[in-house]
């Protein structure tokens, strides 16, 4: 049993969390980990100011996420799964600064060398990767989808999870993801939609993954269309440990927090709320990224 009178007592997973040693760091897992938290998805934070010139330096820059995850688990006892790519604001930044081509390659190298952690049990996932949630110009939208094609072609091959960054064109934008999906073979299922809206009907998801930044009006969000979700969803903060804009996007202790919030929601409608929340926080995050080791 994991919901007792109806107090969720299970564990609860964090889908998209940044850390930065230079930030909050162990004091922002610690938040997450005394509100109840439990599982971390910790996504490869991009710096903007010192981008990767080659494949080498990508290499030190995941390296050290990797290595914050080891101290995490080691220090705090949170189990923590990481997520390894390049931001695709890294990728408009750098074709205007090298070009589209030299640009391209850096990026789809960056997201080999990902795949490879992965393959090392290192990573379960590539991502960041997807193209600007800014109007970035017709020309630069049009080869940031052409260069997620072949992101999403090359984790088709090795057959991993990709968490995308994206536009916030709501369904239009889930459509057109669906599309550069199936022209890869890649599964919607496995296109893991971070920062997504709570609406989690699958006439609105199109069969992408919704990891819903859980605001507070997205739990009633999520209620009102659960009941036309397919394959489930996740919880994340998008918590960016930036001391610049300390507590975004959402803070540390949210998901907890929400996660109750949905709860108490679910019953309120007579949902099954046990059966939901062992998918958001147990299955779901099995499902795609294996069993936790
Ligand atoms: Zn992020």
């Amino acid at each position: 049993m994991t919901l007792v009178n109806g107090q969720w007592t299970g564990p609860i997973l964090d889908n998209h969390f940044h850390l930065d040693r230079a930030a909050r760091y162990l004091d922002a897992a610690i938040d997450f980990q005394r509100a109840g938290g439990t599982d971390l998805v910790l996504v490869h934070k991009p710096d903007f100011t010192n981008i990767p010139i080659d494949i080498d330096g990508w290499k030190t820059a995941y390296e050290e996420t990797v290595a914050m995850a080891e101290q995490v688990r080691a220090e705090l006892d949170l189990r923590v799964r990481v997520v390894l790519g390049p931001h695709p604001a890294s990728w408009v930044h750098q074709s205007a600064s090298l070009g589209y081509e030299v640009a391209n390659e850096l990026h789809l190298d960056a997201v080999e060398l990902a795949i490879e952690f992965c393959e090392e049990n290192l990573a379960v996932g590539v991502g960041e990767v997807g193209r600007p949630h800014w109007d970035a110009g017709e020309e630069i939208m049009a080869r940031a989808d052409e260069v997620l094609l072949e992101v999403l072609g090359l984790c088709k091959q090795a057959n991993v999870p990709a968490q995308l960054h994206l536009d916030g064109n709501g369904e239009a934008t889930n459509r057109e993801i669906a599309k550069i999906c199936d022209r890869v073979r890649f599964p919607r299922f496995g296109a893991i939609h971070h920062h997504a809206e709570g609406n989690v009907s699958k006439q609105f998801t199109h069969g992408l993954t919704s990891s819903v930044v859980v605001g507070r009006e997205s739990i009633k969000d999520i209620s009102d269309s659960i009941w036309k979700n397919e394959g489930g969803f996740l919880m994340e903060t998008d918590y960016m440990d930036d001391p610049r804009r300390p507590g975004a996007v959402l803070g540390p202790k949210t998901v907890p927090r929400r996660t109750q919030a949905l709860a108490t929601s679910l019953i309120g409608k007579g949902i099954d709320a046990e059966t939901a929340l062992c998918a958001v926080h147990i299955d779901l995050p099995e499902a795609l990224y294996g069993e936790y080791e």
